[in-house]
């Protein structure tokens, strides 16, 4: 693969979100993508009145280029595909902080893998302060839990993705969120095990993805006329260390090139 990485700091994705729900942002954020708010706005004719943001963890985009059938449905419902370059060091904790804070790791504080209770300003706090229902529904010790702890989010641990995807299906259900985020790990956990390629992993992906798609089809059934911004978006990657086994650490492509998938309902 050519040594060369994506142009957006995955900074931006607080941006991006908030101008399509056009919730006004600290001005500490980074901006979101203009074009890309645009033309999601465009598709959903208007801003967004709620997000669904889908975080599979450790997702390469690697693992896209060569196995892009994978995520057939995850382009069932998306139609914009936006290139991300992950934080340093390209871990979950260092790249949701980022991406929830628009904030880069030095900015946020957060430059390895330790989860503190984040004190700043949250992409959480500033919808809640704007009267948005916030909600995250996440596997067990998800990064989520540690890092946007004590604020008025509802929050649900699961102990297994097809748990977190269940949840997350009622909650959709019941109808009670403006943004909710779900954290699966079940890419990450294979493909530290037995490498990013592995069946396993492979496997995990596909099974991420059809999670994506349910979920998707239950807002679409469940939307009660409301639109919304729904997204696919990996947090970093992964690479094989030696033969059965992965991790993500360097600022190498495999690592920090990732591709976010945005949709509108
Ligand atoms: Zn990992």
């Amino acid at each position: 693969m050519a040594d060369h990485f994506n142009k957006y700091h995955l900074k931006h994705f607080a941006g991006i979100i908030a101008d399509c729900m056009e919730i006004p942002l600290p001005g500490e954020y980074a901006p979101g993508v203009k074009w890309v708010s645009k033309i999601l706005k465009d598709r959903l004719g208007g801003k967004a009145e709620r997000a669904i943001l889908y975080h599979a963890d450790a997702v390469g985009m690697h693992m896209w280029q060569k196995y892009t059938d994978l995520f057939a449905p995850v382009h069932k419902h998306t139609s914009l595909a936006l290139p991300f370059c992950s934080t340093l060091e390209p871990v979950t904790p260092v790249a949701h902080a980022s991406m929830y804070t628009g904030l880069t790791p030095e900015e946020h504080g957060i430059k390895t893998y330790v989860r503190p209770r984040l004190l700043c300003s949250t992409l959480y706090d500033e919808m809640i302060k704007a009267g948005l229902r916030t909600v995250i529904v996440a596997q067990e010790d998800s990064s989520f839990l540690h890092l946007f702890s004590g604020r008025d989010i509802k929050s649900y641990e699961c102990v297994t993705s097809f748990d977190t995807v269940s949840t997350a299906l009622k909650v959709i259900e019941e109808d009670d969120y403006d943004l909710l985020s779900i954290h699966v790990f079940d890419y990450d956990t294979a493909a530290h095990n037995c490498g990013p390629e592995a069946k396993e992993s492979k496997n995990a992906i596909a099974f991420e993805a059809e999670g994506f798609d349910k979920i998707v089809t239950a807002a679409k059934k469940y939307g009660n006329g409301r639109n919304a911004l729904i997204s696919y978006s990996p947090d970093h990657g992964q690479h094989l260390v030696e033969p059965g086994k992965g991790d993500h650490l360097f600022e190498i492509p495999e690592d920090m090139n990732i591709v976010h998938f945005f949709g509108t309902i």
